[in-house]
Parts: structure tokens; C-alpha cells; sequence
């Protein structure tokens, strides 16, 4: 049985034809490539956007030349390591690179999961969709996960809004989370390229409420940026890119080459509750 919830009532979604539905009649289609439009409007915040197609698309392109490949591989190795069946839940999946790997790695160890994705961006889910039809997407928030409490073995999040109150309701007691962070010297070279003053990522503490931190894995490398459009497409992945002046901008648009240090933590929770 599929873990969905109605996003109106709370009760499950069932599958009928080619619609999910809840015993009250809430009724949400699946779309062609596979996903569900889960997104209630009012869950919509003011500053919360989704990624545009062009965005999407660039990422994409980006992330299938391997430049996060390291970081792919050491996630999908702290998944195995914490994985022991059942069901795992990528809230902000993006295109659903990670999605996707995390499934093929699991699959081909014999330990397939059932595997959930959401984001926010319907183009990003679309695109995700289309690449697995075995992991079923949804268009939703991760501050309102639409699955049932307690539903989730593992929860995974990369790079995306962090909402604990939302993960400790979704997972089981004991459950994982697993979490990817930028650490102190992601991109330095990038930021030296682009700012007058650049500025080391602080690490927040790695305290969570609820939670009980059991793993730990830095993951450091340099990598060497090929071309204008993936040192671009890089670039707009960050959230520095909306915070950086139009000039500052430019300074990077000089560069067809560029070598930057990629620095990541990845971080496996379990819920104390
Ligand atoms: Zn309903």
C-alpha cells in the first residue's frame, strides 16, 4: 500500500485508474511521466519557488557529467550502511539524480527499496518521473511531506529546506535521516573568482532537535570546471547565486576554466523519538 496521504484531509490516497483518492473523494490525477500533483496552493510559501525549467535543465547537464559523482557515491554507500528495507523518502529531490542512484544501488545489493520522491518544482519532479517508474514523485513541500506519520525508514535530504518536525513525524522511531551539507571550503575558488572579500561556509552545529547524530563523513575534492556553461550552471545551483551582485556576476563569466574544491558533509541522524 502506497504511504501517500491526501493533501486536504490527511487520509490515505488510494490508486484508482490513473488517479490517486482518498476515501473522501479527494481526487489528484497522475500525469503522463508518472507523478502526482500533490501541491496544495496555501502550502505554497512567499519566498518559496520552484526551479524553473532552464534551471532545472542546467542542473541536469551539470550533474550527469559527474562533477558530484564522489558525493553521489559516498551517499548511496551511508544508505546502504543504514538501510535495512523498507521504505525511503527523498524530500526535495530535484530531477532525482540522488533519487535515482540511491534505487540503483539498493536494487542491485538485492535490497530494493520503496522509494518516495517530492520537491516542490513540478518541472524537476516531470523530469525525475521519467527516469525511474519504479520511485514514485510527487509535487509537494517539505514542510507539509504528504505521507502518513511514521511511514518512512529512511529520509534523505540534499541540499534542501530542512523541516524536523515534518521529518520526525514521517520516519519511524529509530528511523534515519540522512542529510548533505556544504562544508567550509565548498567552492572557494569559485567565491575567490567572484568576491573582493570571499567568506568560508560556516558550519552550523550539528545538533538536531529530536534526532541523535550516528554518522559523520566529510567529502573533499578538487574538480576542474570545463566550460563556461557548467562553471554557469554550477554557479546557479548556489544559493549564493540570488545574493551576488549583477557585476560580481560578470567577473565569472570570464573564466572557460575554473578549478574549485567541492567539500560536503554527510550526516546520518536517527529519531530519538
Ligand atoms: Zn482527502
Amino acid at each position: 500500500m502506497s504511504i501517500l496521504i491526501c493533501p486536504v484531509c490527511g487520509n490515505y490516497l488510494n490508486i484508482s485508474g490513473n488517479s490517486y483518492i482518498c476515501r473522501k473523494n479527494h481526487c489528484f490525477d497522475i500525469a503522463k511521466s508518472g507523478y502526482v500533483n500533490l501541491l496544495l496552493s496555501n502550502h505554497i510559501g512567499k519566498t518559496v519557488h520552484g526551479d524553473n525549467k532552464l534551471m532545472v535543465q542546467a542542473r541536469r547537464a551539470f550533474l550527469e557529467k559527474g562533477y558530484y559523482s564522489p558525493l553521489r557515491d559516498e551517499l548511496c554507500a551511508m544508505v546502504g550502511r543504514n538501510f535495512s528495507g523498507g521504505v525511503i523518502l527523498d524530500a526535495g529531490c530535484g530531477e532525482g539524480y540522488y533519487t535515482s542512484a540511491i534505487y540503483e544501488y539498493l536494487h542491485q545489493a538485492d535490497d530494493t527499496p520503496e522509494m518516495y520522491g517530492i520537491d516542490i518544482s513540478k518541472i524537476a519532479v516531470e523530469m525525475a518521473a521519467k527516469r525511474r517508474r519504479e520511485i514514485v514523485y510527487s509535487t509537494a513541500s517539505v514542510f507539509h511531506i504528504p505521507v502518513h506519520d511514521s511511514s518512512c525508514d529512511m529520509a534523505v535530504t540534499l541540499f534542501a529546506p530542512y523541516c524536523g518536525e515534518e521529518f520526525r513525524r514521517v520516519l519511524v522511531p529509530g528511523g534515519t535521516l540522512i542529510m548533505a551539507i556544504p562544508s567550509e571550503n565548498h567552492l572557494w575558488e569559485m567565491k575567490q573568482a567572484i568576491y573582493d572579500i570571499p567568506y568560508k561556509n560556516q558550519v552550523k552545529p550539528y545538533d538536531l532537535e529530536g534526532f541523535r547524530l550516528a554518522e559523520k563523513k566529510r567529502i573533499t575534492y578538487k574538480t576542474a570546471l570545463l566550460s563556461r556553461e557548467d562553471i554557469q550552471s554550477l554557479f546557479t545551483m548556489t544559493p549564493y547565486y540570488y545574493r551576488t551582485a549583477a557585476d560580481q556576476k560578470e567577473r565569472l563569466k570570464q573564466f572557460d576554466l575554473l578549478e574549485t574544491t567541492m567539500d560536503f558533509e554527510l550526516l546520518a541522524y536517527k529519531n530519538s523519538k
